[in-house]
């Protein structure tokens, strides 16, 4: 049993002391079966949320009508879930209504795929209710049970589908793809927020191509927000480097730019997909940033525009268009900057208010854009005196 798995074990064992049953379950004991780094550890057991909550001192209901409760110990944080089944389902999306239920074989039933649905036991043992552990060796994908009613019951298992065949470079069983084909139109009926985190990963897995293809040929782009249609484009998408992609900003500005989106188009493009306002900033930055860069070298103002987070974010995409990154020489260059922020500029507002004995103002504003900027391009020294005597020439000349 690894590290992970060790110290949470403490917690299993309560709750089986207590006489309940408690597995490891989900993504993280097939990430360990494949060797695989692991974030968190989910816990399942037989014991209902009450229950979980007189073993525990300290609890928190992160999720209590689902039946999760994070429990707080001194080796961390466990999400402890109630084994459960998830009836009534309406509209194809997650059902609004769980049943906990004492046995094991139900809760792992509702789960999505074979590889998704073992449980690992306090000894060790692995329990492989669906033949998982020969879907793991062979890198299938398969639904468990009937994919139609799987995919028919919540839709967004077809795209979670997509997006394991980029994380882990499986292959999707043939009747578990045939099924999404099938039903791939089900998809608007899922909230587009719960789609972004999906895709998100798709485009951000080692076996992205892969994931992109097969995104393709079972035509789920053309129920995701501004993509139908676009077969050639996301080909194109497919056909980069095999390289991962480290962050989302990046992600969206590799498909935004494949997909030939206008500069001016990116926010709306975005808002569809949900994005953040803040995401949709650091792309637009990056995805204009990038275009410059594909031609020639960055600009002092440009960097010092970007800082270096966003560079750097420019920077790394460069091999995807077969030219070589050099964030060492971007970092560099960044720190050589004669300034990094307004605030690092010799005068401020107050010094050229009383210099020039005047209210504020528009002018205010552009004349300490004018010395930002002549500092920034190394015309002038970032010194008061200098500055407030470059300040008056411009002023006199604005003047004339
Ligand atoms: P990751 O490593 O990205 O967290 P994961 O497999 O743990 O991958 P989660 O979204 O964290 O994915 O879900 C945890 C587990 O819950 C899954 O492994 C699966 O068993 C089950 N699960 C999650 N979403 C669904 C769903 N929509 N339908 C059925 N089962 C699901
Ligand atoms: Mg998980």
């Amino acid at each position: 049993i690894p590290a992970e798995f060790q110290q949470a074990l403490p917690v299993l064992r309560k709750l089986t002391k207590a006489g309940h049953e408690a597995y490891f379950v989900g993504g993280s004991v097939r990430d360990v079966l494949l060797n695989h780094p692991i974030h968190d550890v989910d816990i399942a057991t037989s014991a209902f949320p009450e229950e979980i909550k007189q073993i525990f001192p300290k609890t928190i209901d992160v999720g209590i009508d689902h039946g999760t409760v994070l429990v707080l110990e001194e080796s961390g944080q466990y999400e402890i879930t109630t084994f459960r089944t998830e009836s009534s389902y309406q509209d194809f999306r997650r059902p609004d209504h769980v049943e906990f239920v004492r046995s094991l074989k139900e809760d792992l039933k509702r789960r999505d795929f074979t590889i998704n649905a073992f449980a690992l036991r306090e000894d060790g043992e692995i329990v492989d209710l669906f033949n998982g552990l020969a879907d793991l060796k062979q890198h299938i994908l398969r639904a468990v049970g009937n994919p139609h009613e799987r995919f028919f019951e919540d839709a967004l298992r077809m795209i979670r589908g997509l997006r394991f065949v980029s994380q882990l470079g499986f292959t999707l069983e043939e009747d578990t793809f045939a099924a999404i084909k099938e039903n791939n139109q089900l998809l608007e009926k899922i909230s587009v927020e719960r789609i972004n985190i999906e895709f998100v990963k798709l485009l951000l897995g080692d076996y992205r191509n892969k994931g992109i293809s097969a995104f393709i040929s079972s035509q789920c782009f053309e129920y995701c927000p501004q993509l139908a249609g676009k077969s050639q484009e996301l080909l194109a998408l497919s056909h980069l480097p095999e390289m991962t992609i480290n962050y989302e900003s990046q992600a969206w500005v590799l498909l935004l730019d494949q997909l030939n989106v206008n500069e001016t188009d990116i926010r709306s493009f975005l808002k569809k997909w949900k994005c953040s306002n803040e995401m949709i900033k650091t792309v637009q930055a990056v995805f204009h940033a990038l275009q410059v860069r594909k031609q020639k070298e960055f600009t002092s103002e440009l960097l010092y525009q970007l800082g270096e987070k966003q560079a750097l974010l420019t920077e790394e995409l460069l091999p995807f268009y077969g030219k070589e990154a050099n964030p060492a020489k971007v970092r560099h260059d960044y720190q050589l900057l004669p300034i990094h922020s307004l605030k690092d500029l010799a005068v401020d507002g107050n010094d050229l208010m009383n210099y020039f004995d005047k209210k504020p103002g528009r002018w205010l504003k552009e004349l300490l854009t004018f010395l930002e900027r002549a500092v920034i391009c190394r015309q002038v020294t970032n010194k008061k005196e200098v500055l407030l005597y470059i300040a008056e020439k411009k002023q006199i000349e604005s003047a004339q």
